[in-house]
């Protein structure tokens, strides 16, 4: 039986962000739901046969690369705490070449810049080619499916498959959100978004610059290559998990048609050859483009950082307040207004298996006013204001 106080949380999404909201909402004892549109969970970007996890790093530290980082740590954490490796198809080590000066100069710096310790990230050489690597020992190919599916026995939530959010508001009288499917009216305390790519057909979030991006993969029987790690290389090729390796990806944001297209399986298996051309003794007589290919999609937000954090109400935002009179006597402060018991977790790009988990956890923490161990500056640099802010500043906003 529910308590007069328990809260209760809708969820809309059964992917990797999805998952991890639910688990966070389920380890502060907040009643959830999930809303899937599909029959399952993990079809659409989450769906991949394998993806690796690993941190995005620059030379110089950045709020992108640190938050990138923690996103990391966590993962590892929360992996060991909850025996998810007793659970999930995994491999560990990730191979990350360094095929030029430039790269080797870039990770290098980054290394010392971010405070990274040997046994997190360590230059040496990849075994097979001999070329520089930066080395991530806990680095994983997983399954994201496994992954997504563990997540959301963890949590548990009340989960509604084939049910897709239409509509949402707030309700005046007592500020609970009133959430619609084509036959179901939900009353809840919290809602967070999840949607992936699907996120503009929800007209609150359309103002947030984020992009469908097409990508493509080609599974390879496992017993072409002989890799026991995976290898990054601009491209990559991932380890063997359930008899397949997956070679991966490319991106497209201009042209998104679900067929797979031949010349990209070709130009990703050319890639390949070109850069690790010892992997195999003889390349000719394979018919790449016969293997399995599969498109999903991601979003990516205009400037490649995820979207996390409560969501501001466009619809109340005073336009009068202009940039140029702020530093004025008596200029106006901007303020952005919020949906207080809404949050977004969107444009995890192609590191949405190494971010979700910390996202989540920021997102749920400030959407239920708990405190945040975080820098300021990573907290800011993830919220959707700052889109706000900058069209704020070059007099966009109508
Ligand atoms: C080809 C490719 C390769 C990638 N490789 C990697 C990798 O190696 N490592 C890595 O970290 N990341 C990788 N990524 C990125 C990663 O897959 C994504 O960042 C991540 O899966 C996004 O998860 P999500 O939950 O936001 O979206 P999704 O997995 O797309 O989930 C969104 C869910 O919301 C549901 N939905 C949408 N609208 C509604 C609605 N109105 N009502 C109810 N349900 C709704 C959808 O059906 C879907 O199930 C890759 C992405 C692609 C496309």
């Amino acid at each position: 039986m529910t308590s007069v106080s328990q809260k209760t949380a809708l969820v809309v999404g059964g992917g990797i962000a999805g998952a991890s909201i639910c688990l966070s909402l389920k380890r502060r004892n907040i009643q959830t739901i999930l809303l899937e549109k599909e029959p399952s969970v993990a079809t659409k970007a989450s769906g991949n046969p394998i993806g690796v996890v690993y941190p995005f790093l620059t030379k110089h530290k950045t709020a992108e690369s640190e938050f990138s980082y923690l996103a990391f740590q966590y993962f590892l954490n929360l992996w060991n705490q909850l025996k998810l490796g007793e659970l999930v198809p995994h491999v560990n080590g990730i191979h990350f070449l360094l095929d030029s000066s430039s790269l080797y100069e870039r990770y290098s710096h980054a290394l010392l810049s971010h405070k990274i310790p040997p046994e997190v990230a360590r230059l040496e050489r990849e075994p097979q080619s001999q070329i520089d690597v930066l080395y991530f020992s806990q680095g994983k190919a997983i399954s994201p499916v496994s992954l997504t599916k563990e997540l959301f026995q963890l949590a548990n939530p009340l989960e509604k498959m084939q049910s897709e959010l239409l509509s949402w508001q707030v309700d005046e009288a007592d500020g609970k959100l009133i959430c619609k499917t084509i036959n179901e009216t939900f009353k809840v305390d919290y809602l967070f978004l999840a949607q992936g790519y699907q996120f503009s057909k929800d007209p609150s979030l359309q103002w947030i610059p984020m992009k469908q991006v097409r990508g493509q993969i080609v599974e390879i029987p496992a017993t072409f290559f002989q890799n026991q790690t995976s290898i990054l290389y601009g491209d990559y090729l991932t380890a063997e998990i359930n008899n397949k390796r997956v070679l991966g990806a490319s991106f497209d944001e201009f042209h998104l048609e679900e067929k797979p297209r031949e010349e990209e399986t070709l130009a990703l298996w050319d890639g390949l050859r070109k850069k690790l051309p010892t992997l195999r003794e003889e390349w000719d007589p394979v018919r790449i483009h016969e293997f399995g290919t599969r498109v999903s999609f991601r979003t990516q937000s205009q400037d490649r950082h995820p979207v996390v954090g409560k969501l501001p109400n466009v619809s109340l935002l005073d336009t009068t307040v202009k940039y140029q009179n702020l530093f004025r006597k008596n200029g106006k402060q901007f303020q952005i207004p919020y949906y207080e018991s809404v949050g977004i977790l969107n444009g995890l790009g192609s590191r949405g298996l190494t971010h979700a988990f910390f996202a989540a956890e920021i997102l749920v923490n400030e959407i239920l006013n708990q405190k945040q161990e975080l820098p300021e500056p990573i907290i800011q640099s993830l919220k959707p204001d700052r889109f706000l802010l900058r069209m704020w500043k070059r007099d966009q906003l109508i």
